[in-house]
């Protein structure tokens, strides 16, 4: 007991002077402060003379004094323990938010109160903190989403107003749900082995997804992971950033989608400069050569028309006629080739009869040639008129011989051949000439293309690509097989029944 004794006020006076919190002695019906311990001094900022002796309202934020007196008033009724949460006021004129505790105690019959303070501004302060964020993360216009990486299968544990707003998910139906439910079923997209690679390692990425909203739409997600570890670095969460990026998304792909169009454009306009530089220059020299030669007999005539020998006249004059035909033919497929170039080649079908027609275009063919034969041989009834259209033919048949002949030595015989094959016109135009090189044929047809043996004949390149022009114009296709120095074969398909003549007759080229 003496020790207890001794003991009792030492311990009392160290449990006072040293309690990290504040305490105050009040007294009971004077509400006078008696004693403030060192935590009080440094909680208020009064020194302890400043508090010793003055009335406890002294410390009472403006406002708070009725509350507390009635706090204090009900403590001593019910003589029981009691806190309060309350402000006080500091010796700066600042409030302490705190948790008051009251105990009564009773020395020699004078009510007294053991106040105790505890200073919650740093609890307050994290709370707001916390608040704040909270309020700040709830109103992002991205999506913000936290994941449970804990659990298989990463469901959501929260989602914000943003995320429902990109999504039209409500945080009901989204929470609880494993965060891949957007994809829905495009599941196999580059990006996603990349996002699947970050969640299994646990490791931070940036993706860019294609995801689906609740009304089915498509929309861009530019996804922000980053991974959330707890002081042990055991992975707890992955806390996910959603941005809408579609319109971004489609920004970019229709500049690109324009951005080909414009090359495309532009290749093809420099194609068609490019062609345009060779038509003029082949076509130029072309028709020098006719003119040239015009020309030369011409003046022959003119000086020696009395003294040259008839069969040299006639030579003269049979020279200046046929280069005239040439001309002609040059001319006509020129303008066939800039007309069909603009599509704006009329078809008109009328009766022909094969015979009759090739009968004809050998007449005009032949003397260009002279030496060189055509033997036309046809199992087509002679009497039966085809629907054609004799202009067509004549590009198509004009370039074709013309090509058999010229390509072919001088006492050559051409073979051309007329059938009915179901219910086409077949014709086969065979010759024994210089043949087409193999790394020619593929690239015959394009416009101004010449093989590489062609040595000498003239030739613009453009025969082929007329003749095919107007075979199709008459719904009919044009095959060969060539080997060279040995011969080649043109063959022409034209059907006996065309019902639906080609008419293209809009004069945009773009
Ligand atoms: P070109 O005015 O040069 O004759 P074409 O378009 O009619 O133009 O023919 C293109 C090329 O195809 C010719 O330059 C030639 O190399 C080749 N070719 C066409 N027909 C024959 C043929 N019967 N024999 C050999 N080569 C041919």
């Amino acid at each position: 007991m003496a020790l207890d004794e001794h003991l009792h006020a030492p311990l009392a006076e160290a449990l006072f002077e040293q309690n990290t919190e504040a305490i105050l002695l009040v007294e009971g019906t004077s509400l006078e402060i008696l004693n403030v311990n060192p935590s009080a001094v440094a909680l208020l900022g009064y020194s302890r003379d400043q508090m010793i002796r003055k009335p406890l309202s002294l410390l009472t934020y403006p406002g708070q004094e009725r509350p507390l007196q009635r706090f204090i008033g009900e403590a001593i009724r019910l003589a029981r323990p009691r806190s309060l949460s309350t402000r006080l006021l500091n010796a700066n004129g600042n409030p302490i938010p705190c948790e008051l505790r009251l105990r009564l105690l009773e020395i020699e019959g004078t009510p007294l109160l053991l106040l105790s303070l505890r200073d919650l501004s740093e609890r307050i302060r994290a709370m707001e903190d916390i608040e704040l964020r909270n309020v700040a993360i709830a109103n992002v216009t991205s999506g913000v989403t936290i994941a449970d990486a804990r659990q298989p299968d990463l469901p959501l544990i929260y989602v914000n107003q943003g995320f429902q707003q990109i999504t039209g998910y409500s945080a009901r139906e989204a929470v609880g749900r494993s965060c891949r439910f957007l994809q829905g079923a495009d599941r196999s997209q580059p990006d996603l082995e990349r996002l699947r690679l970050a969640l299994r390692e646990g490791s931070p990425c940036v993706v860019t997804i294609r995801n689906y909203k609740k009304t089915g739409e498509l929309f861009y997600n530019e996804l922000h992971i980053s991974p959330v570890r707890n002081e042990d670095g055991e992975l707890t969460h992955f806390v996910g950033i959603q941005l809408d990026v579609t319109e971004q998304v489609n920004a970019r792909e229709s500049l690109q989608r324009s951005e080909a169009r414009y090359r495309q454009a532009l290749e093809r306009e420099q194609e068609l400069n490019e062609m345009r530089a060779r038509f003029i220059s082949m076509v130029s020299h072309e028709f020098r050569t006719p003119m040239t030669a015009i020309q030369a007999s011409a003046g022959l005539l003119h000086r020696f028309s009395e003294r040259l020998p008839p069969d040299k006249l006639k030579r003269h004059h049979e020279n200046i006629s046929v280069s005239l035909k040439r001309m002609n033919r040059l001319l006509d497929d020129v303008l066939f080739f800039s007309r069909s170039e603009a599509n704006r080649i009329e078809v008109s079908l009328q009766p022909v009869l094969p015979e009759a027609y090739f009968t004809s275009v050998m007449e005009s063919i032949q003397p260009i040639f002279p030496g060189r034969q055509i033997r036309f041989e046809s199992t087509l009834p002679s009497e039966r008129p085809y629907p054609l259209d004799t202009h067509l033919l004549d590009h198509i048949f004009q370039n074709l011989l013309t090509n058999a002949l010229k390509y072919s030595a001088p006492d050559t015989t051409v073979l051309c051949r007329a059938r009915e094959d179901h219910a086409d016109l077949l014709f086969e135009i065979t010759d024994h000439g210089i043949g087409i090189p193999q790394a020619d044929q593929e690239r015959l047809f394009e416009a101004f293309h010449r093989a590489g043996n062609v040595g000498a004949r003239q030739g613009t390149g453009l025969g082929l690509t007329i003749a095919l022009k107007a075979i199709e114009l008459l719904g009919g296709d044009l095959s060969f097989s060539s080997e060279e120095n040995v011969g080649s074969t043109f063959i022409v398909r034209l059907p006996t029944q065309n019902t639906t003549p080609h008419h293209h007759d809009n004069n945009s080229d773009s």
